[in-house]
């Protein structure tokens, strides 16, 4: 839903009135009207068990001399053009000069109340009934009739009709569509001028992405290309040239990324946006616009304006997102798939590989027994309005229990982690009873908040919200073949989805072509298992770079070993950063050093000591005892203002952080050390989704270690390569690179390396 169902041309503006007033869904709680009603009265009714459409409807409730159907048309002039509207009205009674508007919502009548519907219901009826009354028919009266077919109540708002009043109400959307209408004439300005590539000239690499995206005939196109190799920019330009800048869903976790893709897209010619979550635009972490008296709160809706991004940024955002040609979002948006498409959306899915390492952390929820119990509690002492709700979930076989802790006897689980014995049970289908529990919970605590946001929720949102959030991902689930198991070891129930694949085809479905783009899209075999190979291409072009790079082996890093192994560890940094150092060649430049998390970090720093050396951690909220390493929390682009000269600046950071992130650094980096892999997938997730992937995508027995390889090792490498393409982005033979830990000599991690690095030596240490 969103504006681009308005058809623009030079001079007006034409439109469904159903849709027009849809279009307002995404800000609904901020859509104001001033009308009241002169009175509303509820009946229960059983008939509506079988009642989808509104012929069912009015077959069953007839409105007495009831006409149906009726279409409606009528100009607005404003300014110099017509806004032009047309529908249907329900029913009207010729005799009670009364108009009907129907709706038949699953939702609790109450909920639509709260969330704002009911504005967009009202207004719909309003205009419905100023232009029936332009078309000289007579309404004395309007009734807006809601049907919730889930809790069998009818409840039906009556309204007096006064011209003038309902033409006010109408006339404050004027300005409103004409700022609308003035952006859209500029956007196909746009439209009539040839894409600007945003680059003096094309690379040799982009040249091919850009006729591989024009050729492709597939709905799916990946496309492999090495770091920073321009591929967005080719793939943005493409997509301009191939339909004429289309409406663009570019989906990235990388904020930074973000902005790029911000940046390169307007200067091709694309009218861009990106679309913050919420807690990155909001100035609180929850809806308290009004009682927190927010300065950005603008309250209606008409008074924003799609040309000035006045007011509070998640309401401009929510409102407008539509009517921009490239929309740029994190992969949530499209979990939820949140982000309104017309059939000509295109959906662009940067880092595909860690896309789909996403779709696993997202769609997987565990939930433990302490949880459980204190949730229990608190709806028992704290929250007691919850209980009722809460009580029949905790007594749901889902959310039970019973099992006892493993004794002493049984096997270690740990020494075999591909045993199914770690996971106990494996639940599908579950319970569609278990659906509707969970569902009235969530409409509970939903309404629980809408009740009391002029209070301070500041508890309610550290103890109740993060468990709430993990029922709506559950009930999210049953769209995808909910899965349970049990875990027994860590007592702990996880949701999560049976096939990837079902995943995939929901969040695709709709759009016309999804472009899917990495540096490196390994395993393939994994793209296969995943997608339909009819439907997708794959372009894929590597060129090894040719930095001086190492593999000292031997070593284990894992995370057993981390601890003792950690003194050689740092000798080793320290030998190898002061072997490279020769003729002084390191100082006053920057070395990368890459962990899989900050605890290693913390047992290396202690031991790597050195005069020359000026060691930084990158984190926001880093403590160590270790008064000689410094943490700097600023701005990535401004760190040279904290390096102290004459140093060697080492650069600790974890994997996955803002480096690897994919920052323009603007210092000089002479190399960078990666060490050990970064395994991410806990390891109740792992398993079940192992357990799974065997089950149920029957993976052969010459890929026995597959859902390994798929799971974990290969998100690892990529996290590690792409961390390595930091480095080397200008004079890649002035630097250095060392891979260390004996996990980089497995067959497959030894083979991405070299495929990415042409001058690769091992080191035996
Ligand atoms: S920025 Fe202000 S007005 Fe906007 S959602 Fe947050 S609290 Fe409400």
């Amino acid at each position: 839903m969103g504006f681009n169902e308005l058809k623009i041309s030079e001079g007006s503006i034409t439109v469904g009135i159903t849709d027009l007033v849809n279009s307002f869904f995404n800000a609904k709680e901020f859509f104001g009207i001033s009308l009241v009603e002169n009175e509303n009265k509820i009946t229960k009714s059983l008939d509506l068990d079988s009642v989808e459409s509104h012929k069912q409807f009015f077959g069953k409730f007839p409105i007495n001399d009831g006409l149906y159907e009726i279409p409606i048309k009528h100009r607005f002039q404003y300014k110099k053009i017509s806004i032009n509207l047309n529908g249907r009205i329900d029913a009207y009674s010729k005799l009670n000069k009364t108009i009907y508007e129907l709706k038949i919502s699953e939702k609790n009548i109450d909920e639509l109340v709260y969330n704002g519907s009911i504005n967009l219901f009202k207004t719909q009826l309003f205009i419905y009934s100023y232009i029936f009354y332009k078309n000289r028919k007579e309404v004395e009266k309007l009734k807006l009739i809601i049907a919730s077919t889930n809790k069998k109540v009818i409840k039906e708002f009556e309204y007096g009709f006064n011209e003038k009043e309902i033409y006010k109400e109408i006339k404050k959307l004027f300005p409103f569509l004409y700022d609308i209408y003035l952006f859209d004439i500029s956007k196909s300005k746009n439209k009539k001028i040839d894409p600007i590539f945003p680059y003096k000239e094309f690379k040799p690499i982009q040249q091919d992405i850009i006729k591989n995206i024009l050729n492709s005939q597939n709905f799916i196109t990946f496309i492999e290309a090495p770091f920073a190799s321009g591929k967005t920019s080719a793939v943005l330009y493409s997509v301009a040239k191939k339909y004429n800048f289309p409406q663009i869903h570019y989906f990235t976790s990388r904020n930074i990324q973000k902005n790029q893709v911000l940046d390169e897209g307007k200067r091709i010619g694309y009218k861009s946006i990106l679309r913050k979550a919420f807690s990155e635009s909001c100035l609180y972490s929850y809806l308290f616009c009004k009682s927190l008296d927010c300065k950005y709160y603008l309250y209606p809706t008409e008074y924003y304006s799609i040309l000035k991004e006045n007011g509070c940024p998640v309401i401009y955002q929510r409102l407008f997102y539509t009517m921009y040609d490239l929309i740029i979002a994190d992969y949530n948006y499209l979990f939820y798939r949140a982000l309104s498409k017309t059939k000509d959306t295109i959906c662009i899915i940067d880092e595909y590989h860690s896309f789909l390492s996403r779709i696993s952390d997202f769609f997987t929820v565990s939930i433990n027994k302490q949880e459980i119990e204190k949730i229990r509690h608190l709806t028992f002492t704290k929250y007691k309005k919850l209980n009722r709700y809460f009580k029949p979930l905790f007594e749901s076989d889902e959310f039970s229990f019973e099992y006892k802790n493993i004794d002493n006897n049984d096997e270690n689980p740990f020494t075999n982690i591909n045993n199914r014995f770690y996971i106990d049970e494996i639940k599908t289908p579950i319970d569609s009873n278990f659906f509707e529990t969970l569902l009235a919970v969530i409409v509970n605590i939903h309404n629980f908040i809408k009740e009391n946001n002029k209070k301070d929720l500041s508890d309610f949102e550290n103890e109740i919200f993060p468990f709430y959030q993990k029922l709506k991902t559950i009930l999210e689930l049953f769209e995808f073949d909910i899965v349970m198991s049990y875990s027994r070891i860590s007592n702990e129930k996880i949701f999560t989805y049976k096939s990837i694949k079902s995943i995939l085809n929901k969040l695709f479905y709709g759009y016309k072509e999804v472009i899917g783009i990495s540096a490196t899209l390994e395993p393939k075999q994994l793209l296969y298992h995943v997608h339909d190979s009819s439907q997708f291409s794959i372009y894929s072009i590597n060129i090894p770079k040719k930095i001086r790079t190492y593999i000292i082996d031997k070593i284990e890093t894992t995370f057993k070993k981390r601890e003792k192994n950690s003194p050689i560890i740092a000798n080793l940094l320290n030998k190898t950063i002061i072997i490279e150092n020769k003729g002084n060649k390191l100082i006053n430049r920057s070395v990368l050093l890459f962990f899989a998390s900050y605890e290693f970090i913390k047992m290396i720093d202690l031991f790597i000591i050195n005069p020359l050396f000026d060691k930084i951690v990158l984190s926001k909220d880093f403590k160590s005892n270790n008064p000689s390493l410094r943490v700097y929390n600023g701005r990535i682009d401004e760190i040279k203002d904290f390096f102290i000269n004459d140093k060697i600046h080492l650069l600790f950071m974890p994997y996955r952080s803002i480096i690897q992130e994919g920052a323009n650094l603007n210092f000089d980096i002479a190399g960078g050390f990666f060490v050990g892999l970064p395994f991410r997938v806990p390891d109740n997730q792992y398993l079940t989704h192992s357990i799974l992937m065997k089950e149920y995508l029957e993976l052969s027995n010459e890929y026995s270690n597959n859902s390994f390889e798929i799971l974990s090792l290969f998100p690892a490498i990529n996290d590690v390569l792409q961390s390595s393409g930091r480095i080397g982005r200008d004079k890649e033979m002035d630097n250095f690179l060392y891979f260390i830990g004996k996990e980089f000599l497995n067959r497959k991690v030894y083979d991405n390396i070299c495929d990415c690095y042409s001058d690769l030596r091992i080191i035996r240490s």
